[in-house]
């Protein structure tokens, strides 16, 4: 069998040359790619010919997600989506509602290689990269179940976006697109485990996104314990390649730091962080962000979370060293939010994806 064509990975003017590979007039692209970003299927294109709707189905895949388990927060309305792929693997998404418009959390590969050690998503490895069209899927899939409208996307689901560059690119390209979902770049946030020459890449790149650095350790014996990734660029490296992005893009960068009882969490380990993330950015001008996150307890990691009054200690030290820090608001605690656990327990009964 020949490879099937993958339609929703492509950008407009890819189509427009698919389209005139076939014999169908240009403004077919057009048609097509505001059909698909609305989640429709070859059949329900309807201003397209009969004939051309079965060429379509015969020919090309339907990469799109489809929604295999959802749980609804009763707290928050949060909605955690597990969704099935065209090959039977599973990823998950998180829709949240903030004040500031709907986002949804999205993965970028279905598991992960990256070995942090207190992190769900990454205990099987990693199976595959999402396609461009699969990454884009996530947000449309959740548009079309939800009924609601998303308008900030955060990279912060399974996998490590810059361990899948290429298509990572691509999806932030279709995912701006006029004709399409259309959303800006500065609505987009993109998390990492710290892949400096990705970074490094992405600061040459004209997307004005928002970049989070997990971090969640203020030198290299701590944080290489915890994300083997430090093993290949230290603190150092990973820091000036933070800077290098901020002098090139402009963007504030914001620093995630996971709360782990009795690992990093001390008033000691916040005076590190603030001298470490201050000395990092002098001369910059640069505003410093960190966010605090209470570790998600995952059962195969035995990391516990601190006490509330050690999180208002620590964000109390960082600030005395001018350091924003914002705790994160837990949104769908009871939903299974966390990175990864879904797909884990899914994985659990049925272990052959
Ligand atoms: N690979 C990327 C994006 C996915 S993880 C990255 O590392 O940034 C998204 C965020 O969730 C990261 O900051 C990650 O460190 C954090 N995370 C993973 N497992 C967690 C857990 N059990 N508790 C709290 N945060 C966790």
């Amino acid at each position: 069998m020949t490879e099937k064509i993958d339609l929703a990975s492509m950008t407009k003017s890819e189509l427009c040359d698919y389209f005139g590979s076939i014999g169908e007039p240009k403004f077919r692209a057009e048609q097509v790619f505001n059909w698909i970003s609305r989640g429709a299927s070859f059949d329900e294109m309807t201003n397209l010919s009969k004939a051309l709707r079965g060429k379509l189905s015969e020919n090309c895949i339907d990469t799109l997600p489809k929604v295999e388990q959802k749980l609804v927060s009763k707290l928050d309305g949060t909605i955690k989506y597990l969704f099935k792929l065209y090959d039977g693997a599973c990823i998950e998404s998180v829709f949240m509602k903030y004040n500031h418009g709907n986002t949804l959390c999205i993965s970028s590969q279905v598991g992960c290689r990256m070995g942090c050690k207190f992190c769900a998503s990454t205990i099987g490895g990693r199976v595959r990269d999402l396609l461009p069209s699969e990454l884009l899927g996530q947000v449309i899939a959740a548009e079309k179940d939800s009924g609601e409208r998303i308008s900030n996307i955060v990279m912060m689901g399974i996998g490590e976006p810059l361990d899948n560059y290429d298509n990572v690119i691509k999806f932030l390209k279709l995912v701006n697109a006029e004709g399409g979902l259309n959303i800006g770049y500065r609505h987009i946030s993109l998390s990492t485990c710290g892949v400096v020459p990705g970074i490094l890449k992405l600061a040459e790149e004209e997307f004005p996104l928002t970049l989070s650095i997990s971090l969640h350790a203020a030198n290299d014996e701590k944080r290489s314990e915890i994300m083997p990734v430090n093993n290949k660029w230290k603190i150092a490296e990973l820091l000036s390649a933070c800077v290098a992005y901020y002098k090139k893009t402009g963007r504030r960068i914001s620093f995630e730091y996971t709360l782990i009882s009795g690992k990093n969490d001390s008033e000691a380990d916040a005076a590190e962080l603030g001298k470490l993330l201050k000395a990092a950015f002098r001369g910059t001008g640069a505003p410093i962000h960190v966010n605090l996150i209470r570790v998600n307890e995952v059962a195969e990691t035995g990391f516990k979370k601190g006490s509330e009054a050690s999180i208002k200690l620590f964000a109390e030290k960082l600030s005395e060293f001018g350091i924003v820090a914002t705790l994160r608001r837990r949104l769908g605690s009871d939903v299974n939010a966390a990175c990864g656990q879904l797909r884990r327990s899914s994985l659990q009964n049925k272990p052959s994806n």
